[in-house]
């Protein structure tokens, strides 16, 4: 059975004006109820993240600016809004992801979908930003790994998600994998930025150019992505699930179809089926809902018929051999 978290207060957290707005969710909602697989996966309300939990991943003081700022509404930096009431719409958006990842872990569900707002990969140990308040899928990895448990973190937005990468860079149980456009926002996420000390070789970096798209991403899957996961053995997959990726993306510039969204979940189901997806950005609000339900038919093991035709302008075979060059040192590629 496969769950699909989602709660109404999500679409409290929201600004017209802005694209990550809560017309994201209504639409994947939408297109959600009108699949034929709705009937068969569960949809489960969120508890709120513990504050003492929050804490262990972020600086006391980054808590205390959003929780402030939540009081009357406001914004953490140019692009990041607050609303009142959002720090603890941002509680439930990352309780939701620790719970799925849980059920998931323990059997409980086979897979799920944690469809939250506000998104949380570009939030760091000590600074709110990039349109995320609390890093939902970096509270729910760091949990699990407590439980001296290995969990995958892969990253599919078109943007790095440096909040991830930063509140795990020392650490050997949780491993991050990211491709993202690069140069674009945050700036970070460099292929030689692998990690250190103990967390040296763990995370894991391809940056690509504007225009590489279906085939430059599937042979990174194939010859590095998989590969590496099948060596480091996760007991839990989360994907941060973020759309704009998607060739038709306006804040993007990779040139995904909704097919490879499908193709990376099936091939990350063949390295371990627990797969716990989490929506980050994506801001096509024709294409949300499709893209999230290619995700969750490659969840189901079931085929999802949605092509569409899309020229990659760029294949960045220099990049993906450049990236196996670097890890040869960590694994065996
Ligand atoms: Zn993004």
């Amino acid at each position: 059975m496969i769950s699909v978290v989602y709660s109404d207060k999500f679409l409290e957290h929201d600004n017209f004006n802005h694209p990550e707005n809560s017309e994201r969710l209504i639409s994947i909602m939408r297109d959600l109820k009108k699949s034929e697989i709705f009937e068969k996966i569960k949809i489960v309300s969120p508890e709120p993240a513990d504050e003492e939990k929050i804490l262990e991943i972020h600086s006391k003081e980054m808590v205390e600016n959003v929780k402030r700022l939540s009081e009357t509404g406001g914004w953490v930096d140019m692009d990041t809004y607050v609303c009142p009431g959002s720090y603890e719409i941002a509680r439930l958006a990352a309780g939701g992801v620790v719970m799925l990842a849980s059920e998931v872990l323990s059997g409980e569900f086979d897979a799920g979908f944690a469809l939250v707002r506000p998104p949380g990969h570009h939030a760091t140990r000590n600074r709110s930003m990039g349109f995320c308040l609390i890093n939902n899928v970096a509270l729910a990895a760091h949990i699990i790994s407590k439980e001296n448990k290995k969990v995958l973190i892969f990253d599919h937005d078109v943007h790095h998600g440096n909040g991830t990468q930063d509140i795990f860079y020392e650490s050997d149980r949780v491993m991050y994998q990211s491709f993202h456009l690069s140069p674009h926002y945050p700036g970070t996420g460099d292929i030689d930025e692998v990690g250190r000390d103990g967390g040296e070789g763990y995370t894991i970096n391809l940056p690509l150019p504007r225009g590489a798209g279906d085939k430059t991403i599937m042979d990174a899957m194939d010859e590095i992505f998989l590969p590496v996961a099948e060596q480091f053995k996760p007991d839990l997959i989360i994907v941060s699930s973020g759309f704009d990726s998607h060739y038709q993306d306006a804040l993007g510039g990779l040139r995904l179809s909704a097919e490879s969204f499908y193709r990376i979940i099936e091939k990350l189901r063949s390295v371990q089926p627990k797969i716990v997806c989490s929506l980050e950005g994506g801001y096509n609000l024709s294409k949300l809902g499709v893209l999230v339900l290619s995700e969750i038919y490659a969840m189901h093991g079931e085929e999802f018929n949605y092509r569409e035709k899309v020229e990659e302008l760029i294949y960045a075979r220099d990049r993906i051999d450049e990236l196996k060059k670097i890890l040869k040192k960590y694994w065996s590629l």
